[in-house]
């Protein structure tokens, strides 16, 4: 290449990466995407991918199909998951427990009825406390998903505690974060395919309040690769399939 030529092209790529500074700070949201769009991100028929079944959204916009079924087996006392994916939060949960972690399941696999049931008792619980009714539902909806549209339902999430939790509080609450058990799971979870799904930064993608205690099964490639991200699970998937 001519030296002319060289510069030439030196110089428009310096004027693309001022314009994608300028960009970036233009829109404060955007720099991790860019950085995404970027990379040769592999595909979901990337080799090395374990559990592509459990690799899929679950939420408002996309719901299980009404003759959704799953086979289950048993994670903790009568706690249940998707049969394909009880094993890796069984070893989870003795391997935190051999490093002195008690992690407690309080939720896991729910029926699309027991949904129901949750989710009317709780707007009921709202109203209870002085909201209308449509202010309550639309409330009780940012906590619980409208049947066939939670991970529970998929058997795919667990919720956990600490084992001592229901004696110092009412209700799961943002305080978890503060326990060991959220810094075991933060440091461990996704070696066993889990990913915290609802982070606190992305309630307005993902619809749903921050819920430290809420574990996702996507398989432990795409779990690490998401714990590496930092972004939701509607973002990586989008940019991931
Ligand atoms: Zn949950």
């Amino acid at each position: 290449m001519k030296p002319g030529k060289i510069i030439a092209v030196s110089l428009f790529g310096y004027i693309i990466y001022l314009g994608m500074r300028f960009f970036n700070m233009m829109n404060p949201g955007s720099p991790q995407r860019l950085k995404l769009a970027q990379e040769n991100i592999p595909s979901a028929s990337e080799q090395r991918a374990d559990n592509l079944w459990a690799y899929y959204l679950i939420n408002a916009e996309n719901p299980l199909d009404s003759d959704f079924t799953v086979g289950l087996d048993k994670v903790q006392d009568s706690f249940m998951l998707d049969e394909r994916c009880a094993g890796y939060a069984r070893q989870m949960i003795a391997d935190a427990k051999n490093d002195g972690i008690e992690l407690t399941v309080v939720s896991a696999y729910r029926s699309v009825q027991k949904q129901q049931e949750n989710l009317e008792s709780y707007t009921q619980r709202l109203m209870s406390l002085g909201h209308s009714s449509t202010e309550a539902r639309k409330l009780a909806e940012k906590e619980i998903a409208l049947p066939y549209t939670s991970e529970h339902n998929a058997g795919l999430a667990l919720d956990i505690l600490t084992p001592d939790w229901w004696e110092t509080h009412d209700d799961v609450t943002v305080d978890f974060e503060n326990t060991e058990q959220f810094r075991w799971l933060s440091e461990n979870a996704h070696k066993y395919g889990f990913i915290l799904r609802y982070p606190r930064e992305y309630e307005d993608v993902t619809g749903i309040v921050y819920e430290p205690w809420h574990y996702r099964f996507v398989g432990v490639y795409y779990a690490n690769e998401i714990r590496e991200s930092g972004l939701p699970l509607e973002y990586f998937y989008k940019t991931h399939f």
